[in-house]
């Protein structure tokens, strides 16, 4: 099968690949439709260096085999990146994305950027009817801005800002903008920043700079950095109120080098934040409650240009 391998230093095509076995309790996928995400361009840049194998972790897909759950047989799905060990504290207690032997998809184990794929039965989501996989193929990166939900409980009557104008930033504005706070969003680019504006009042991150001590009423009670650099955590520090919360949502290759004391003198609470949950996400794409740009798409083959497409997002069909 056709497929996009990370091999240590670069991307390489294969025609060649094997179709993969589903094991036991997994099901095998036939990849539709597979979305680049900001992290396989981090793998690209040394995110990742141990890895080898099929990048890719964004996808619809149809189960085409799976004999653990025979009912998934023919649906459109999606699935969660993270497979836990299943018996360790982390997977019995409901964490397993922080499974110490977790295998992840596109970065530890065999990703989507190919024909086919396999995934363990309980990660998989099957597709809502009337859900096209045009949509669906956003759940993933949506879960990701919902987990924010679950993690902070979000006081509407404060205020909150976004650093960041790209992909998941807009997500994430999306979905804290359907609890009604004020939102700010922060961004580079004038003409990204564009997309924002009915959900955020929008600002230039360069109206910040210098950084320096911002008032109380210039400053936000949750700040997220989705900025995915390393501008991002000294913007935010330097625009939260004390006693707010840092939302982090950045993962860059490289290292960010900060003045911690900040956060007990003004008792900040910081929050790291990943994966979320599929169904909510589904949920919301089902109802139309968020609504993205369509997934510029090209065949796997033109992945040098599909990386290097300035889209909002860019992608891969299979062919039949
Ligand atoms: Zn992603
Ligand atoms: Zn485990």
């Amino acid at each position: 099968m056709k497929a996009l391998y990370y091999n240590g230093t670069g991307m390489e095509y294969r025609t060649d690949a094997p179709v993969p076995v589903p094991g036991e309790g997994e099901s095998l996928i036939r990849i539709r439709l597979a979305n680049i995400c900001s992290t396989d361009r981090e793998i690209l840049k040394g995110y990742r260096p141990d890895f080898r194998g099929i990048m890719g972790h964004e996808f619809v897909g149809e189960v085409v085999r799976s004999d653990g759950r025979p009912d998934l047989t023919g649906r459109l799905v999606v699935g969660e990146l993270n497979k836990g060990c299943g018996t360790c504290i982390y997977c019995r207690t409901g964490r397993e994305k922080h499974c110490l032997s977790r295998r992840v998809i596109g970065m530890s184990a065999d990703g989507c950027f190919a024909e086919y794929m396999c995934l363990a039965d309980h990660l998989i989501h099957p597709v809502p009817e009337g859900l096209a996989p045009e949509e669906a193929v956003y759940t993933e990166p949506l879960a990701a801005a919902v987990e924010i939900l679950k993690q902070v409980h979000i006081d509407p009557s404060l205020n909150a800002a976004v650093i960041g104008d790209g992909r998941l930033a807009f997500m994430i504005t999306q979905v804290l903008a359907q609890t009604g706070i004020g939102l700010t969003v922060i961004g580079r680019h004038p003409d990204k920043l564009r997309m924002f504006a009915p959900y955020a009042e929008t600002r230039l991150e360069e109206d910040y700079y210098p950084l320096r001590d911002f008032t109380a009423e210039e400053s936000f009670e949750y700040v997220v950095d989705a900025s995915g650099s390393e501008a991002g955590i000294h913007l935010a520090l330097a625009i939260v109120r004390r006693m707010g919360t840092i939302i982090l949502k950045s993962t860059y290759a490289g290292k960010a080098s900060v003045d911690l004391s900040v956060i007990p003198v003004r008792e900040i609470t910081l929050v790291g934040s990943r994966c979320g949950p599929f169904e909510p996400a589904l949920r919301m794409l089902k109802e139309g409650k968020v609504q993205f740009p369509p997934v510029e798409l090209y065949p796997l083959e033109d992945y040098a240009r599909a990386f290097a497409s300035r889209a909002f997002k860019a992608g891969f069909v299979m062919e039949d």
